[in-house]
């Protein structure tokens, strides 16, 4: 269904990704996303409805977006969450619902949220180890956490990613294992550089653990990785199958190899901001207008000012980046 007015920005890029946070809760605290102790919580009052939501991705759906990814926080620690997924699933125009979960409340909730329509799960791994699990959770759940995969794909979800953030120093040693983890049972493992959003600024270039090295190493152990065409431009990862055909392997490599030349997506916070990035410092606010009678037309050109002032990329590398003001909890990874 194409829309009367898509979304381009100033570099063509067409924008019809929506990543939509329900929460900026969480179970639990990767060192990587959040503060470990006295979080400061949006109240609830602050945080959009599912009518709201809904209403902004009717509008976002008429501007040419067509597919949503639920994230957070932890999405599956806001309540009734199969009850939004249904109601953005009857939304004319979107055709992809994906999710990104860590997996922790999978298992009872995968069959409710399939029947509701979510058609894609991603669902982060950092290793195998409940020892790295805590390490980097700073809470445990190890086994919680493969239960749900599990029981995912015995709800029908037939096509899971598993979500690596490789931090250099900590994970070496789980990326041998997870690539044999996910040739094994046929996930698709995706490999994510660790980036500069962690809420207590800790982040530093070494402790990068980039694509490529991971890709040795794999290589060194299973043998040499093929890579596959790339299907969709706008795909952030970069991936490969083992010679053999069984398992596939994705790289996301934001920091070493930026993607933002194809970059489709735009956010929205769970507290209703919009941002055309994660780096964004900039948001525009759509909850005041979706509060205060906005019309459609109104929130539908706010949409448009945010992709219009898009730029190029974000910058990592520059000497002159700065951070967003907020982590990835806060931001909606
Ligand atoms: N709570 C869910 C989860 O962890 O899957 C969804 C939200 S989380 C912010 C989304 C994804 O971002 C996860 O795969 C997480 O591992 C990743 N992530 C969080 N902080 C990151 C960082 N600083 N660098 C790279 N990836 C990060
Ligand atoms: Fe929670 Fe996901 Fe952030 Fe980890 S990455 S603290 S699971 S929101």
């Amino acid at each position: 269904m194409g829309a009367e007015r898509p979304l381009v920005d100033r570099f063509d890029r067409v924008h019809t990704n929506l990543r939509v946070s329900v929460t900026d809760r969480c179970n639990i605290r990767c060192f990587y996303c959040m503060p470990n102790e006295n979080v400061r919580f949006k109240a609830r009052s602050e945080i959009l409805s599912f009518e709201e939501i809904e209403r902004f991705v009717r509008i976002a759906a008429g501007l040419g977006v067509t597919r949503l990814r639920i994230t957070g926080g932890e999405p599956l620690v806001r309540a009734e969450l199969p009850d939004l997924i249904r109601r953005l699933a009857s939304i004319p125009g979107i055709v992809d619902i994906a999710m990104t979960t860590n997996g922790l409340l999978l298992a009872e909730s995968a069959i409710a949220l399939k029947e509701a329509g979510l058609g894609r799960l991603n669902i982060s791994l950092d290793g195998l180890s409940e020892e790295t699990f805590q390490q980097i959770a700073r809470r445990s759940g190890l086994d919680r956490v493969l239960d749900g995969i599990f029981r995912a794909r015995d709800a029908g979800f037939q096509q899971i990613r598993l979500n690596a953030v490789a931090i250099r120093g900590l994970t070496e040693d789980e990326i041998v294992p997870l690539g044999a983890f996910a040739r094994a049972h046929g996930f698709e493992m995706r490999f994510i550089e660790f980036m500069p959003l962690d809420a207590d600024g800790a982040w530093q270039a070494e402790r990068v653990l980039s694509g490529r090295t991971i890709r040795e190493r794999l290589e060194s152990h299973f043998g040499p990785l093929v890579p596959l065409p790339r299907v969709d431009a706008s795909q952030p990862a970069v991936d490969y199958v083992f010679a053999d055909g069984l398992g596939r392997i994705g790289f996301i490599n934001p920091v070493s190899e930026p993607f933002c030349q194809h970059c489709n997506r735009l956010r929205i916070t769970a507290e209703g901001q919009i941002r055309n990035c994660l780096f964004s410092t900039v948001e525009w606010d759509v909850r005041r207008l979706l509060r205060a009678d906005g019309s459609d037309r109104e929130i539908a050109e706010l949409i448009e000012v945010c992709i219009g002032a898009k730029k190029i990329g974000h910058g990592i590398d520059s000497p002159d980046f700065v951070r967003p003001g907020r982590a990835m909890y806060e931001l909606g990874g």
